[in-house]
């Protein structure tokens, strides 16, 4: 009950600072596009089997996204229209590489370029649905970083000779859950996290890179970044302004490693906050995961934060995972989450007929133009 209490007080407390809106803004922030994690349904049951991954976790049915994927993911976005009749808007936070496992098995980090990589698995419609996506305004891509994946600790673990990463690797799969010394890399997911000087100054050449790519794949500059399981640290923050980046998603709990093994946290709940640099910080101040809560439980919670987020004039940010979109697992679980949107769409538009849909980027615009 008082926990409860607590849940509530904060949740109105942290949509107060920031600056404020005469709009009820509505925006959809999903992370991990890009990204290869599970290839199949089998590539799941085999990495379980060896304990690679547990049978429980909510990202069992992640993997890269199909062309088919998107194409009804756009179906649904078209068919919801805001109050200035402009289609509903989903960010897709994307990784612009993933890893070359047969160089990594030889010692070397390279990473394979998003397009390159669908060169590769022979899937390149998928970039001409990007493109598509982009064109219309409805799936406009920003970053969130390059690979997903902490090479440079991936790459020391495997040399150190830790079996359960060689067996992972050999499976084409990064992410093996570990434990004892190893467990504080997370199954090498936060790509931004560093135990050294040298592993940081490695780190802000990976910023370059992924911003880089991301130009020249998608043909504009990311203007919003939005780190990989909030593992940040504020001196990368000089790269990603100097290379075009207006915003950077500051929710939850930060974790910034200290350079030598340990990592502060601290939490930043400012909307669209300017720094020194002209960086501006915003928070995601709903939750909506449908696939992993149920569609009417995930849409109650959301209901419950965007009317926290318009009662205090600010955007209503909503977070979510690409697993919740995906059919490379199953295409049953794809269609839940698009059922579980569609859904939540239309319970925002019943209740706010005067909302405005936007994607991150015209959000990060509006606030530049507003300060
Ligand atoms: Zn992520």
């Amino acid at each position: 009950m008082l926990k409860k209490i607590a849940q509530k007080i904060w949740q109105e407390f942290k949509n107060i600072p920031g600056v404020t809106l005469n709009q009820k803004v509505i925006v959809l922030e999903v992370d991990d596009f890009g990204s290869h994690y599970l290839s199949s349904l089998q590539h799941k049951e085999g990495l379980i089997k060896m304990g690679a991954i547990s049978s429980k976790s909510a990202s069992n049915f992640d993997g890269l996204e199909t062309a088919d994927d998107l194409k009804s993911l756009f179906d649904v976005l078209n068919s919801h229209l805001d109050a200035e009749g402009k289609p509903f808007r989903l960010t897709p936070f994307v990784n612009i590489a993933n890893i070359d496992v047969d160089k990594l098995l030889a010692g070397e980090i390279s990473p394979i370029y998003f397009d390159d990589y669908l060169m590769k698995i022979g899937e390149t419609s998928l970039l001409e649905q990007y493109r598509k996506g982009i064109a219309s305004g409805i799936f406009v891509p920003q970053s969130h970083g390059r690979e997903h994946v902490a090479t440079h600790c991936l790459l020391e673990a495997f040399q150190s000779g830790n079996e359960k990463v060689k067996s992972a690797l050999l499976e084409n799969f990064y992410h093996p859950k570990l434990k004892s010394d190893l467990a504080k890399y997370k199954s090498f997911r936060p790509g931004f996290y560093f135990d050294n000087h040298k592993q940081k100054e490695y780190l802000n050449e990976v910023i370059k890179s992924a911003l880089t790519h991301f130009n020249r794949i998608f043909g504009y500059q990311a203007t919003v970044f939005c780190p990989q399981n909030g593992v940040f640290h504020t001196d990368f923050k000089p790269i990603l302004n100097q290379l075009g980046v207006h915003s950077i998603v500051e929710s939850g709990v930060r974790y910034a490693p200290d350079g030598s093994g340990g990592v502060n946290s601290y939490r930043n709940y400012v909307m669209g906050k300017r720094d020194s640099l002209g960086l501006f910080s915003y928070s995601r101040n709903v939750t909506f995961e449908p696939n992993k809560f149920g569609a009417k439980n995930a849409i109650i919670t959301a209901m419950r934060q965007i009317d926290s987020a318009f009662r205090w004039n600010k955007p209503a940010v909503l977070a979510s995972h690409r697993s919740n979109f995906t059919s490379r697992v199953s295409l049953e679980n794809r269609d839940k989450g698009l059922d579980g949107l569609d859904l939540m769409i239309k319970a925002v538009k019943k209740k706010y007929p005067d909302v405005i849909f936007m994607s991150s980027g015209e959000l990060s615009n509006y606030w530049g133009k507003r300060q």
